[in-house]
């Protein structure tokens, strides 16, 4: 069964998300990361793209390693952020030869320092022109992103549900959500969406939290609300309980989310398992994310 298949299917799919790393350290930690996600049964496995420099190749081969040895289903991230159609081209057909059926297309952000995006001159301003240049020139399946709480560059969440729209229209056949914590935020969104005639499968982005601070940094770089009960919750305890306050209070998010019918939770690893491990376990627990169900 393809992603796609999986997500029109109506069962729940379980993913993560991981990031190619920039020193040999990061490798070590990443693989014994893999070989703890391998065991979760999860249906896919996301690798990100980076805003430039040497990572962004190893998003290629990191992809097609999980797919290759791990037999895991996975999705190369891709941004147009410096590339030209032609190099664009280029990456879509390495991904294809290297078996990969999955891409997530993003516009990317603008650099550090600048507020605006800017495009190659030979490129694409907006993920919806990636999105129907990945449609023409491949068969990769293709998942975009999408903001609950608003886009931070957005006017409005009524202008960024219409690009949203525009993204559906032009070949996007799943979105994955910013992280947020608000569940009521995501239901108004995935509602509005609805009443536009959206009818992608809407995948939940879920950041387990590890320490009380990362939470303005967060806010800062992705513009999500941090509802004042998430930090009462955090800091209900001493300071050494953070980590399991954070796997408590995501494992609450996501059983919300999939009483209430979400198309599949994706989780913000950061290269590290171990929350979003134990938050599965407990959802299996509750149970959610069958794996005899897996195919
Ligand atoms: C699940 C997920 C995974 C991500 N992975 C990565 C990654 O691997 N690498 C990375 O660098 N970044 C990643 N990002 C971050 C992403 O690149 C940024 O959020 C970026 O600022 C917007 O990307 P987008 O694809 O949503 O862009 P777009 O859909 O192009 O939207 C960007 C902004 O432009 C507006 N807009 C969209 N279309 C138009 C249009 N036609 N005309 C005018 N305005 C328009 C939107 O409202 C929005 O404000 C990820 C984000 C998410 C949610």
């Amino acid at each position: 069964m393809t992603l796609i298949e999986k997500l029109r299917a109506g069962t729940p799919t379980l993913s993560f998300e991981l990031f190619p790393p920039k020193n040999p350290a990061g490798w070590g930690t990443l693989y014994s990361t893999l070989g703890e996600i391998s065991k979760l049964a999860s249906d896919y496995i996301s690798v990100t793209y980076g805003a430039g420099g040497t990572t962004r190749q190893k998003t290629v081969e990191l992809v097609a390693r999980i797919q290759g040895e791990l037999g895991i289903e996975s999705m190369a991230h891709l941004t147009c952020v410096g590339h030209s159609r032609d190099e664009i081209g280029d990456i879509l057909s390495s991904l294809e030869k290297s078996g990969i059926q999955n891409v997530l297309a993003l516009r990317g952000d603008p650099p550090k320092g600048d507020s605006r995006f800017k495009p190659h001159p030979d490129g694409f301003g907006h993920a919806s022109d990636l999105i129907s240049f990945i449609r023409q020139n491949s068969n990769l399946q293709i998942g975009c992103a999408f903001y609950p709480e608003k886009h931070m560059e957005a006017a409005s969440l009524d202008q960024d549900l219409a690009f949203l729209k525009l993204k559906q229209d032009q070949g996007a056949q799943f979105a994955i959500s910013q992280l947020f914590f608000d569940n009521e935020n995501f239901y108004r969104f995935r509602d509005k969406a609805a009443g536009l005639g959206i009818h992608l499968p809407l995948v939940a982005g879920i950041m387990p939290v590890l320490e009380v601070k990362q939470l303005d940094r967060f806010k800062e770089l992705s513009g999500c609300v941090i509802p004042p009960r998430l930090v009462e919750f955090l800091n209900n305890g001493s300071e050494a309980d953070v980590v399991n306050r954070g796997v408590e209070f995501a494992t609450m998010q996501c059983e919300d989310l999939l009483k209430n019918g979400i198309a599949g939770i994706h989780f913000y690893s950061l290269n590290r398992a171990h929350s979003s491990a134990r938050i599965t376990e407990n959802l299996r627990a509750r149970g959610y994310f069958s794996v005899s169900k897996k195919t």
